[in-house]
């Protein structure tokens, strides 16, 4: 070993032991004849001391030309600091130097590679194997580790097998765009990069596994977002001969298991809401519950009195903001401005202030008495001190865009405590979407998942109130993990394709494999797959998935680092029978 100890390591206990350090010189600070140098590796930071007299005159000089970033090599003497720096665990010693090699110089790196830094996210992505020196960076990965150990830890205790499934594989319907890869001795021909491997899952049932998992990487080519990467890793999960309470039972303790180990949090009991609830209370299918503001719906108390705006909404929606009914004139405009931006879009907001003597001062005064609005206040549990922000409209729209307007709210009035943890199981999700822009129905979570059998009459008469055995756990607003119980049976998947769109020939030339699976003795089953990035994001109180990988890609899916994607050489599209032809779009 070229160390006798890491940076981390030494303490008081070890004074005057001889070591061999090597690591990264942080920085070095030279007071003429006294040069103290911070010496980094991954495990912590030792500051090393050489001193004119003690140390002899080559030596000094030596430590004198270090920059940052040099990998050095040093053996001393651990000795008490008179200066202690109690902020590192290693603050109260030094190395009193007796050599130094210098095992790399360094270029002087792009930015400063501290907690604190000069670079941009630019810089930093571009010379990512330096950002991933910062202790802020690394630390994340770390705790993606312990997630990964832990995830293997609990699954292997219940019995689930990791099996590998492949990556050149054909299109797996989860809704987005395929990665494609063309086959050079199939030429004009395409594998399409897994989207997730639900079908391979499922068939691992037929197979008698049992209980599979997989960290696995799943490809989409989606437009991306601080949560979204066109390459992400899942927890798949699949399991045989059970119900969907036993899957949520099984996966809540997962969740529960990665709490307590790896988070050291006592997770409280896991909520459970319908989509449909979800829809009418949040406006959202993945709602927030570190705070309450749940919509009231307000036709009945809002309607008939004369306010042409609210008469011709097909829905009103109240909220109440605790303790906002301080808010000014000019907190609830920037309010109003924000709500009628085009990302939100609505028309405009109407308030009512619940003051403390019981009266209430609203932007409809006009219309409302004081007897109307506390009906309002009633409805959606506004008491004095509240703000009751009400918005109007079609159904869908107003929900969504009172969705945005509660998830401001509580972000404004600091009710989205990243130290607090909701879990919420949203169950019995439509098995169909209306899909505007193809005039047809999609299958909302994917086509294997089962419809509720008392439901599936509904198919033929009324595709869309069609519920499915579909579920998603969602902490604080964010959709962790989704699953369902699928079809295991020909007829039902044959059935479910039809209902897509999909004519028997196109079913059968897809999926033609899966169905006549089916027909071989395929167990009941179901599953469901964790976003693994952004359940470290979540354990990191973190917004972007980006930071807990070791090297994403940037908003338009380029790896600046190693400069991808790229072209490719003419001889290498020629192998693979491919013709480049660039359309303007
Ligand atoms: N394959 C699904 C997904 O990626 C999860 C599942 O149904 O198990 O969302």
């Amino acid at each position: 070993m070229l160390r006798s100890h890491t940076c981390g390591e030494l303490r008081l206990t070890d004074t005057n032991l001889e070591v061999t350090l090597a690591g990264w010189v942080q920085r070095v600070r030279n007071k003429g004849g006294l040069i103290w140098v911070d010496l980094r590796d991954r495990y912590g930071v030792t500051q090393l001391i050489f001193e004119e007299g003690s140390t002899d005159k080559a030596l000094l000089e030596k430590a004198a030309s270090l920059g940052r970033e040099f990998v050095i090599q040093t053996k001393g003497k651990v000795i008490e600091r008179t200066s202690k720096n109690d902020k590192i665990p290693t603050g109260a010693i030094e190395i009193k130097a007796e050599s130094l090699e210098i095992l790399n110089a360094s270029k002087v790196p792009p930015f400063i590679i501290e907690d604190e830094t000069d670079g941009g996210d630019e810089l930093r992505m571009k010379y990512r194997y330096l950002d991933l020196r910062r202790n802020i960076v690394r630390e994340k990965l770390q705790l993606r580790h312990r997630m990964m150990q832990e995830t293997r830890k609990y699954m292997d205790a219940q019995n689930f097998i990791e099996v590998e499934t492949p990556v050149l594989i054909k299109s797996t319907p989860e809704g987005a765009r395929d990665f494609v890869v063309p086959s050079r001795v199939n030429p004009g021909e395409f594998y399409a990069l897994p989207q997730s491997p639900q079908t391979f899952k499922q068939l691992l049932m037929v197979s008698g596994f049992d209980r599979y998992f997989q960290i696995v990487k799943c490809f989409r080519d989606e437009d991306l977002r601080a949560d979204r990467q066109p390459e992400f890793t899942q927890i798949d999960c699949e399991m045989s001969f059970v119900t969907q309470e036993d899957i949520l039972n099984t996966f809540e303790g997962l969740v529960r298991h990665l709490f307590t180990n790896v988070k050291e949090v006592q997770l409280e009991e896991v909520q459970r809401m319908t989509f449909a609830d979800a829809m009418k209370y949040y406006g959202n299918d993945k709602p927030d519950l570190r705070f309450d503001m749940k919509f009231a719906e307000l036709n009945a108390e809002a309607q008939g009195k004369g306010f042409p705006i609210f008469d011709q909404a097909e829905l009103v929606i109240g909220i109440s903001a605790t303790g906002a009914g301080e808010y000014t004139r000019k907190q609830i405009d920037a309010l109003t401005e924000w709500v009628k931006r085009p990302q939100i879009g609505a028309k405009g907001l109407v308030y009512v202030k619940c003051n403390e003597d019981g009266t209430y001062k609203s932007s409809v005064d006009k219309f409302y008495s004081q007897e109307d609005l506390k009906a309002w206040a009633e409805k959606t549990g506004a008491k004095a001190g509240d703000l009751i922000l009400v918005l109007s409209g079609d159904a869908k729209s107003t929900r969504k865009q009172m969705s945005e307007l509660r998830l401001k709210m509580g972000e404004d009035l600091g009710l989205r405590d990243r130290n607090v943890f909701k879990p919420l199981w949203v169950m019995d999700f439509p098995l169909l979407e209306w899909d505007e822009e193809t005039q047809r129905f999609h299958a909302m979570h994917h086509p294997f998942t089962s419809p509720k059998k008392e439901d599936i009459p509904l198919l033929e008469t009324d595709p869309g109130a069609v519920r499915a055995n579909a579920y998603d756990l969602v902490i604080n607003g964010v959709e962790i993990g989704g699953g369902s119980i699928r079809i295991h049976d020909r007829p039902t998947q044959q059935l479910m394709f039809k209902h897509l769109g999909f004519t028997e020939e196109e079913a059968q030339k897809q999926f033609g494999f899966l169905m006549e699976a089916f027909e071989y003795g395929a167990p009941p089953h179901g599953g469901i797959a964790f976003g693994f990035d952004r359940f470290c994001a979540i354990f990191g109180g973190s917004d972007s998935i980006r930071d807990y990988i070791a090297f994403p890609k940037n908003n338009s899916g380029r790896d600046v680092m190693i400069d991808s994607p790229s072209t490719i050489a003419d001889e290498q599209l020629k192998e693979l029978s491919i013709q480049v032809a660039l359309k303007k779009v």
